[in-house]
This record gives C-alpha cells, structure tokens and sequence, in this order.
C-alpha cells in the first residue's frame, strides 16, 4: 500500500480530472474526441511567433547549463522593461523570478506566504490551480463572488465580507478565466483599497493581459497601486503561445522592504528548483520586445477575433442558454438557465456529452463556481469546428435531463 498524502485531500483540479480520464478510455477505445476542455493553442494551429522561436533554437547551445536560480538576466532585465513601460515604478531585474509556467510560480509564490489556517480570497469563478494551491498549504480559498449581472465583475462588497484576522492575500485574474471578464479601473480600485486596509498581498494573474477584444483596455494592477506588494504573474502560453515553453515570470512590485522576510522564502524556493528550464527563457526577451503579432488576430476579421463573436453567437442560440461577450482571454461561459434544464451534476452534464457527442467540455464547479449551470469552452477552434460542436451541444442539451 502507499497511500496518498493526507495534504492533497482536499485539493481538486477537474479540469483535468475525471472528465479528461473518461475522454482517455473514450479515445483507447478508438473514439476521436473534439476536445475544446483547456487552452492549448498549438493544437489549433496557433503557433508562437517564428522571432520567438528562432531565439530558443539560436541560443539552445548557451542553455545547457543551470542559470541563476531567478531565471537568466537579460530575460529578466525585458519582463522588468516591460512592466516599467506599464507604468509600474521602480521596477530591476532583481524583482523578476523567472518559471517553468505561471503554474509553478502560482504555487511557490502561495508556498512562501501560507500556514496552515490562513486565508486567501480567491475569485469565484477562478482558474482553479489557484485554489488547489492554497489548498495544498493548508490554507483555505475563500471564494469572492463575480457577479454575471455585471459582466463577470467582482462584487466589492462580497469580497470585503469575506475577510477575516487570518486574510493574508487577494488573487485578482485579469483578464479572467474562464469569465472573459475585463475588470474596470474602478473595480481594480476598490479591490485594491480593500487590499490596502487589510494589509494584504496582492496576486495578480495577467496572463491574458493582452487578449482583449473590442477595445477593452488592461489595466495593469501594479501600476494601479505602487504603494502596495504586489506579485504580477504571466508568461509565454498564451500571448506568445507557446505554452508547451512552459515559461512564465513573476514581478515583485511596490514596498518590498515590508516583504524582505517573505521574499527570503520565494528566493529560496527558487533556489530549491535550481532553476527554471533554461533554453525557452531566451525566448522572453523576443516575445517581449518583439512585434506583437497577437494583435492581428484579435481585430475584426482575425482569428480569435472572429471565432469569439461566432461562438457567443451560436451558443446563445442555443433555447436556454445564454452567454456574457467575453472582452479577454480565450474562453466562453454559457450559463444553462435553470428553469430550462435542471441540472444538479455539472460533471455528470459533461462526462454524458462526452460520451454521447464526444465533445470535450468543462464544468462551471470546476472553476470553483457554486451553482451547476454554466460550461466553459475554448474558442480556439475555427468556425467550421466551433459550429461543429455547438451543433452537437444544441443536440445533446434538446433531450438531456438529469
Ligand atoms: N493562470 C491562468 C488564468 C490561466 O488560464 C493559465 C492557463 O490556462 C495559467 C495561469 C497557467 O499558465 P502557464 O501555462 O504559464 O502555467
């Protein structure tokens, strides 16, 4: 018998759980599954810039050996560029920490901050590694509500209900995911206000910081509050797609003098991994400094752009199901209105479509949301392949019941 860590009994990961074992039996059994479950973007033909690629290859033979545990200097010199170009002050190199993914640097960054009983607030829904860290600590999410009447948005009094004496950090996704949501400068204000009343820490995913659709603005949360420590986490994956890099960085901004205790630990958690994967950090200078053809895919008549509008569109043609326009990032959000159908298993909703239309999905509650009524899709695919599985959706949802 070895049995599992005691400390991993509460920490769940759906999106890549149950479902996605049950799509594995499904394809060892000769199925071929249409997969729009995770945002992966090779798979869809979306591939990172040749500029960024041709630097990994370029320098692959200086990448042979460990680099300083942060990550490489020059890398760490064009993330610190970039975020001083965003209006984030006094920002070096020395305040970069290089990884292997946003993911790692979620959970040394979480890993360095939490005992067991501490609190952190985490959007509902979220990106669930977030909660699975905090989990992992010991620690608990305390989930804030975003609010799908107002595009997805934080509910400021419901985050500020939620802080307890043992609050330690506030996790703000912007752009979101799964929501799409783009979160205005008065709604990062008022969360960074809380923040600053209670003396919290401040995580800021912005991973999609640069998917946005229809002139939505990002607003940088660091630049938003100098006065305050704040983590801004992105990376490699999403912008640059190239998320099998698996590169990401991670900027300490604001009074780290307040923070030097607690940045001793991330350091020595960066010590403790050697370093990240050296060869794909030459590429973040490219990809930073680079031109950025993300944008062209975005305007009208751009892939990403186009595929948003059609899937929005098709999925609230759907009788039942209605959707808020996402204005970032790569996914949409249906909600499957109750009074329509009564579901109580979310999961149980996906793993029958799997099976019955072999269409890979996730469920709401697999983004830490509370109610059983919405699915997430990636909308990477092209149109004909988005219709294709909003088709088979259209077909299960006409006759499902739970
Ligand atoms: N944060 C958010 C909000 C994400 O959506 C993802 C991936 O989908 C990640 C972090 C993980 O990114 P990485 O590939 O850099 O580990």
């Amino acid at each position: 018998m070895v049995p599992q860590a005691s400390r991993l009994n509460n920490v769940r990961y759906d999106i890549r759980g149950p479902v996605l074992r049950r799509a594995r039996q499904l394809e060892a059994e000769g199925h071929r599954i249409l997969k729009l479950n995770i945002g992966n973007t090779a798979p869809f033909g979306l591939m990172a810039p040749d500029s960024v690629v041709t630097e990994l290859v370029q320098n692959i033979g200086e990448a042979q050996g460990y680099s300083d545990a942060r990550g490489i200097h020059s890398a760490r010199l064009a993330v610190a560029q970039y975020y001083t170009t965003l209006g984030v002050p006094d920002v070096g190199p020395d305040d970069v920490y290089l990884g292997n993914g946003v993911s790692e640097l979620i959970v040394m960054a979480l890993q360095a901050l939490l005992d067991p009983g501490d609190e952190v607030l985490v959007p509902s829904p979220d990106y669930p590694l977030w909660t699975g860290a905090v989990i992992l600590c010991g620690a608990r999410a305390a989930h804030y509500r975003c609010d799908e009447q107002t595009g997805w948005q934080p509910d400021l009094d419901d985050v500020a209900s939620k802080i307890t004496k043992d609050t330690r950090a506030l996790v703000i996704i912007n752009p979101n995911n799964p929501t799409g949501a783009v979160y205005s400068r008065e709604t990062l204000l008022g969360l960074l206000d809380l923040a600053r009343r209670h003396g919290l820490l401040v995580l800021a995913d912005e991973i999609y910081d640069k998917i946005l659709y229809d002139g939505a603005v990002h607003e940088s949360t660091a630049a938003l509050a100098p006065d305050l420590v704040v983590l801004t986490l992105s990376g490699l994956s999403k912008t640059y797609r190239a998320p099998g890099f698996r590169t990401g960085w991670l900027l300490v901004s604001g009074p780290r003098r307040e923070a030097a205790g607690y940045l001793e630990g991330l350091e020595l958690l960066a010590n403790m991994r050697m370093c990240p994967n050296v060869p794909s950090q030459y590429a973040i200078q490219a990809a930073l400094g680079g031109p950025q053809s993300i944008t062209a895919l975005l305007q009208p008549g751009g892939r990403l752009r186009d595929q948003r509008d059609h899937a929005w569109q098709k999925l609230n043609e759907i009788p039942g199901v209605d959707c808020v326009k996402p204005r970032g990032a790569l996914y949409v959000f249906p909600r499957l209105d109750p009074d329509v159908y009564k579901i109580s298993d979310d999961q149980q909703l996906v793993i029958d479509l799997l099976e019955q239309q072999h269409l890979l999905l996730t469920h709401g509650t697999g983004f830490n949301l509370d109610t059983p009524d919405h699915l997430r899709m990636v909308f990477l695919a092209g149109i004909d392949v988005l219709d294709d599985a909003i088709g088979r959706l259209s077909t299960f949802l006409s006759t499902y019941q739970q």
